[in-house]
């Protein structure tokens, strides 16, 4: 779970590290009073899941309230790479005198944690690495041993930041390891005109795995960002993965799901490059109901133009899911109103074809083979 850079500092101060918490607010009229209690001069910063905010427009200083509030009402709703900004931070303006990376990540190819830290702050660390690379120090940290003082002395040598940052650079090792992080970055680091030092920026991106010791994790969810349609078919137990393309999938079984996948886009290169729509995996029992809610998410998605059914029949037979089919389109009534191709294959597939074309749905084309099934769904795609 990657967090926002308030609750990224929320974790930073909990382990002392030094930074100014602002306030965060979801709407414009209320930054006049935040900036007011802040000091008046403040900086406005949009809070997503995506660096290069600054770049965007998201983070832009405000000499007053009154200005404040109306960066907030520029930024509030604003686009960046695809995050809608729903949220801002306000923060006292920082007066900066220098500007440091430092981030602890796992590095999986050496089996252990590796620190990169630079004087070179502020921009991104990849364009750094690219026009200068020798100002990127990298140090290796054994697993065993962690960021002591000789460490974190090391680091800072190695990097050529102020002895000061010792201390900061520890304390930033204990986010990493007592938070269970995976990631912990800070750019910028800073050194503020009267030499103390500053984390005016953080990424954070916590183990999931190790949630269970982390119950005030938690409340770092966010709940409003994550997609309508992600959220609607978790609530209902459903596997789904919304993705870009036109083409609703749904599958029984995660392997033939991502299969399914494959040959969309395969077969979509031949129709102008219509792509998938999603990843939906019904699992074993494909009850009506469930093919109902499966079906009932997809349709849901305003860029879906056809939606492929591709049921391999086991336990759960083809007829079973046929009458799941045929039911599903009974209960959505007007809502199912793109056409649908179902590929049936297994247990019963005899009989699980019989009852679709005695039902004979005005949107339901039956194809027997996969590939086959998966070019004619491109191509209604396509047509639409
Ligand atoms: P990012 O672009 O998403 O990484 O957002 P940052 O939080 O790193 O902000 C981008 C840049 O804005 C920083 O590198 C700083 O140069 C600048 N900035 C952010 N906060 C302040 C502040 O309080 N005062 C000043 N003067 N500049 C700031
Ligand atoms: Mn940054």
């Amino acid at each position: 779970m990657d967090l926002l850079e308030y609750q990224a500092k929320e974790l930073f101060a909990r382990h002392g590290v030094p930074v100014t918490l602002g306030r965060v607010i979801e709407n414009a009229a209320d930054a006049a009073a935040a900036a007011e209690a802040l000091g008046g001069r403040v900086v406005v910063k949009a809070q997503v899941k995506t660096g290069g905010r600054g770049k965007a427009g998201g983070v832009k200083l405000a000499a007053d309230p009154a200005e404040a509030t109306e960066r907030a009402r520029d930024i509030l709703g604003m686009d960046i790479k695809g995050h809608t900004v729903r949220r801002v931070l306000l923060a006292p303006a920082a007066a900066i005198a220098e500007e440091y990376y430092l981030s602890f990540l796992v590095d999986r190819a050496n089996r252990d944690y590796l620190c990169i830290a630079s004087t070179e702050g502020g921009v991104e660390i990849e364009e750094v690495a690219h026009s200068n690379p020798d100002a990127i120090a990298k140090v290796s940290i054994d697993p065993a041993v962690g960021v002591d003082d000789a460490k974190a002395a090391e680091i800072v040598a190695a990097a050529g930041l102020p002895a000061g940052a010792v201390d900061v650079v520890r304390r930033l090792w204990a986010v990493f390891v007592a938070e269970d992080a995976s990631l912990v970055e800070v750019n910028p680091l800073v050194k503020l005109a009267d030499g103390s030092l500053e984390a005016l920026d953080g990424k954070v991106t916590l183990d999931e795995n190790a949630a269970y010791r982390h119950p005030d994790h938690a409340a770092f969810e966010d709940k409003a960002a994550a997609d309508p349609l992600e959220a609607a078919a978790q609530a209902k137990g459903l596997n789904y993965v919304k993705l870009d393309g036109s083409v609703g999938i749904i599958g029984n079984g995660a392997g033939l799901v991502m299969s399914t996948l494959d040959v969309v886009a395969y077969a979509g290169e031949a129709h102008g490059g219509v792509k998938p729509a999603n990843f939906l995996d019904i699992g074993g029992g494909a009850s009506a109901e469930v093919m109902a809610n499966g079906l009932g998410i997809i349709l849901g998605d305003t860029q879906v133009k056809s939606v492929f059914v591709n049921v391999f029949g086991g336990i759960t037979a083809c007829d079973a899911v046929s009458n799941g089919i045929v039911q599903a389109l009974e209960q959505l009534g007007k809502q199912a109103n793109k056409p649908l191709v179902v590929r049936l294959d297994g247990n019963n597939v005899d009989e699980g074809r019989k009852i679709l074309s005695r039902a004979n749905h005005p949107l339901v084309t039956v194809v027997d083979t996969m590939d086959g099934a998966a070019d004619r769904a491109a191509e209604l795609a396509a047509q639409a």
